[in-house]
């Protein structure tokens, strides 16, 4: 590795350097005890609570305008609730687990042990910078664990304060932040950690992985894609509307989950999309000055969306914008419907990570289904329907990372339920007890008892092994 690159701002340490020395002590330090991963993550409960103002304010300064309550729904109180039910189960999800063992090798006694890996890195993105750090490092801590950290260099003032918060409650052999751009990015990906978890995009993922593979490094993948809705014919159009325009505009659109496009029967597709704008009016009657409504991440960003709004509208769909055009300079883009775009579009080739729900006419739930199974598998998928038969035919004929019915993105915050993509968004999944398991090595552990069947079929081969096989059940070769 090229040890220029990558230098930790204040330490003067590499990252390779960084990386040994939370090994060393992952070495010689006896395996953490319940008690002590509990602690641990009391201690990141604490620092989240504590900083919460300071949380609220970084978020704020790096978008230039976040709503404060989005903050507090999506990173304080997820970030808690993951400390909390961590906490609590941790000690049962560590105990190790009997097996069954086999006829050929009784007596014996086969079990499961969960073995932290040792140092597992972690790159973040801007889009949930608090919760998708804390987040997997709940995980990580709880299978015992060290962490370092690579927040997004689009979020430098949540940045800096994860730093600051995790350098107060943890020394840097157990959790480190590394800050610094995509060059520090790449070198970070490249080190012999013991799992990597990225989230991020699937471009960048596909460069991870690459690099993971040099190390044969073990990756966790939270990636991004195009999660679409279904809006069955049984179901209240304007009830979906209401429903799928609070889980598309929150965060303004920049959620990984967030629902990507709608595919609504084509005689209730006006109305839906009419439908979702009102309902953007009614939570948002204004975008300038309205603090409720977050503004986009980077110029660049803002720039990408208007590029895909008017690529599509030139080519012949119909827009329906807000009434309230953003004029300051906060970086909003205003809620925006785009129906009928065109399919060989940008706006529905990429994945759209803004304030924008292009919908597609379909002529009913099957179509639906098929025009989901031609693309790349998504992370997440919504369904709106009323009929039980429905709403198995969608879950039993679409793949995707998760699944809420009849409304958006709360799939992700249940502490109980894994949380991943599948193929191109995203590979592993984490959050509560599967967390743990992501982060921990089940490691195969065998005892035979006073009699070894194995043992006693040792040559040289003649009656005994003769007698042993068709006790088995197997002629003698
Ligand atoms: P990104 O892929 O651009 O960057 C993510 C992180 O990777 C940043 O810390 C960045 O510095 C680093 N990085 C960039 N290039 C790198 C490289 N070549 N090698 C190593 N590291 C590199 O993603 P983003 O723009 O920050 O986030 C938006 C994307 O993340 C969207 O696609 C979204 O769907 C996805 N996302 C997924 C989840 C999930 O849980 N599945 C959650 C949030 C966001």
């Amino acid at each position: 590795m090229d040890q220029s690159v990558g230098r930790i701002p204040g330490i003067e340490m590499d990252l390779q350097a960084a990386l040994d020395r939370q090994r060393a002590a992952f070495d010689s330090t006896p395996r953490w005890t319940a008690p002590q991963r509990q602690d641990r993550l009391k201690r990141l409960e604490q620092l989240v609570r504590q900083h919460q103002d300071a949380i609220v304010d970084s978020i704020g300064a790096d978008f230039g305008n976040r709503s404060r309550v989005e903050t507090i729904m999506s990173e304080v109180l997820p970030a808690i609730a993951a400390c909390a039910h961590a906490r609590r189960h941790l000690a049962g999800w560590m105990r190790p687990e009997r097996r069954a063992v086999g006829m050929n090798f009784r007596p014996a006694t086969n079990r499961i042990e969960y073995q932290p890996v040792g140092v597992v890195g972690v790159v973040s993105p801007w889009n949930y910078p608090i919760f998708l750090t804390i987040g997997p490092l709940v995980d990580i801590l709880a299978a015992g664990n060290r962490a370092l950290i690579k927040p997004s260099e689009l979020t430098p003032a949540t940045g800096a304060l994860l730093a600051r918060m995790l350098g107060e409650a943890f020394p840097p052999d157990e959790v480190l932040v590394v800050q610094g751009d995509v060059s520090v990015g790449r070198a970070f990906t490249a080190l012999p950690f013991d799992h990597l978890i990225f989230t991020g995009s699937t471009n960048v993922g596909r460069e991870v992985m690459r690099a993971a593979a040099e190390n044969l490094v073990p990756v966790t993948l939270e990636l991004g894609g195009k999660s679409p809705v279904i809006v069955a014919e049984d179901y209240d159009t304007a009830r979906a509307a209401r429903s799928v325009a609070v889980g598309k505009f929150f965060n303004a659109g920049q959620t990984c989950i967030a629902p990507d496009y709608a595919l609504v029967p084509d005689d209730r597709a006006e109305t839906f999309a009419r439908g979702v704008l009102q309902a953007a009016e009614a939570m948002f009657p204004a975008i300038n000055g309205n603090a409720d409504y977050t503004a986009i991440i980077s110029d660049r960003h803002h720039q990408r969306l208007d590029e895909l709004v008017t690529e599509a509208e030139e080519a012949g769909a119909t827009v329906l914008r807000h009434r309230d055009k953003p004029t300051g300079n906060l970086r909003h883009f205003a809620p925006t419907v785009v129906l009928d775009p065109p399919l060989d579009g940008r706006l529905m080739r990429d994945e759209i990570f803004g304030p924008v729900l292009p919908v597609v006419r379909t002529t009913g739930t099957d179509a639906a289904i098929a025009f989901v199974n031609k693309r790349p598998r998504p992370l997440a998928l919504y369904a709106y329907t009323g009929n039980a038969q429905t709403e198995r035919t969608i879950l039993d004929r679409t793949i995707s990372g998760g699944v809420t019915i009849n409304s958006t993105l709360v799939h992700c915050a249940q502490e109980d339920m894994p949380f991943g993509g599948i193929g191109p968004s995203g590979i592993g999944a984490y959050h509560g007890r599967e967390g743990f398991y992501r982060f921990s090595h089940a490691r195969a552990v065998h005892k035979p008892g006073f009699f070894s069947g194995f043992e006693y079929l040792r040559p040289p081969h003649g009656a005994k092994t003769k007698f042993m096989l068709r006790t088995l059940g197997i002629r003698s070769p």
